[in-house]
């Protein structure tokens, strides 16, 4: 099917060059050579531009949480291949591969941690492993992370970096959407503020469920942020995008998003809005 043989450059291809192998790495943006040491030192941001990498779960965690607070639960919630679906290759072997590769159980890693002494549940997806899709088991993560925050009273963060619902699960990665979107509502009802932040790329079934449906939505600098990529949408509608189409600015300015925000900022910003919010 034409899904898995995209000739032109894809998202997950442009993520894997921005982390090359070695002691430096190349900005995607302005070409400049940074010292991984300096990169990790200024947030995985381009000293030179300010360009954000890519990073995934664990370095978020080192961002965002006190560190060493952060305990990752529901290690062991592993996805099974229940429709015995091959695209390209079978998803089991798909999933053993991403197991090796990525060193990553799932797309979504959950767990709970502090910011700046308070208790949070916290998420954060994984773009490296099978392109951050929500399966079921993403979704049944997302779930415990917000029923801890519902049994704990404590905030809820989650992170997203996807290409959208996994699709060697069919109607069954579809059905999450419908799951996370119900237990936020539960949070709502309590009184419990869900933060969501968007960093690049969050598009597909994600944005069109948890992704969009924070208390207050935080998206990083130049993110991509959709339902349907531009190209797609350019095909069906037959007319030329405006200028930084779906990037996180753009998607401000039109009101999808509360707030852009450096990730250098991001520990400070949470942890004044969960002060707000009332719950220091
Ligand atoms: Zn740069």
């Amino acid at each position: 099917m034409a899904w898995f043989q995209r000739t032109k450059e894809n998202i997950q291809e442009k993520g894997q060059l921005e982390m090359p192998d070695g002691l430096w790495a190349k900005c995607p943006e302005c070409s400049e050579v940074i010292f991984k040491k300096q990169l990790e030192d200024n947030y995985y941001m381009c000293t030179k531009c300010n360009f954000h990498f890519r990073i995934g779960s664990d370095e978020f965690i080192k961002i965002i949480l006190d560190e060493g607070s952060f305990i990752e639960t529901e290690k062991n919630v592993k996805s099974v291949d229940a429709l015995n679906f091959t695209d390209s290759k079978p998803y089991v072997v798909r999933l053993k591969e991403n197991y090796s590769k990525t060193d990553m159980n799932e797309a979504l890693t959950v767990g709970h941690g502090k910011i700046d002494g308070r208790q949070v549940s916290f998420g954060c997806m994984n773009f490296g492993f099978i392109g951050g899709s929500m399966g079921a088991v993403v979704g049944e993560k997302f779930y415990r992370a917000a029923k801890y925050s519902l049994e704990k009273k404590v905030p809820l963060i989650i992170v997203s970096a996807t290409g959208g619902a996994r699709m060697q699960e069919a109607a069954l990665s579809l059905m999450q959407m419908a799951k996370t979107s119900s237990i936020l509502s539960s949070l709502e009802e309590a009184n419990i503020p869900y933060i969501s932040i968007l960093t690049d790329p969050t598009t597909g079934g994600v944005s069109a469920s948890y992704g969009m449906l924070g208390d207050i939505i935080i998206a990083e600098p130049n993110a991509l942020i959709g339902f349907a990529g531009p190209r797609v949408i350019e095909q069906t509608i037959k007319r030329k995008l405006p200028q930084g189409f779906q990037k996180a600015e753009f998607v401000l300015e039109h009101g999808f998003v509360d707030m852009v925000v450096k990730r250098s900022e991001l520990k400070k910003t949470l942890s004044d809005l969960i002060d707000w919010f009332g719950f220091n």
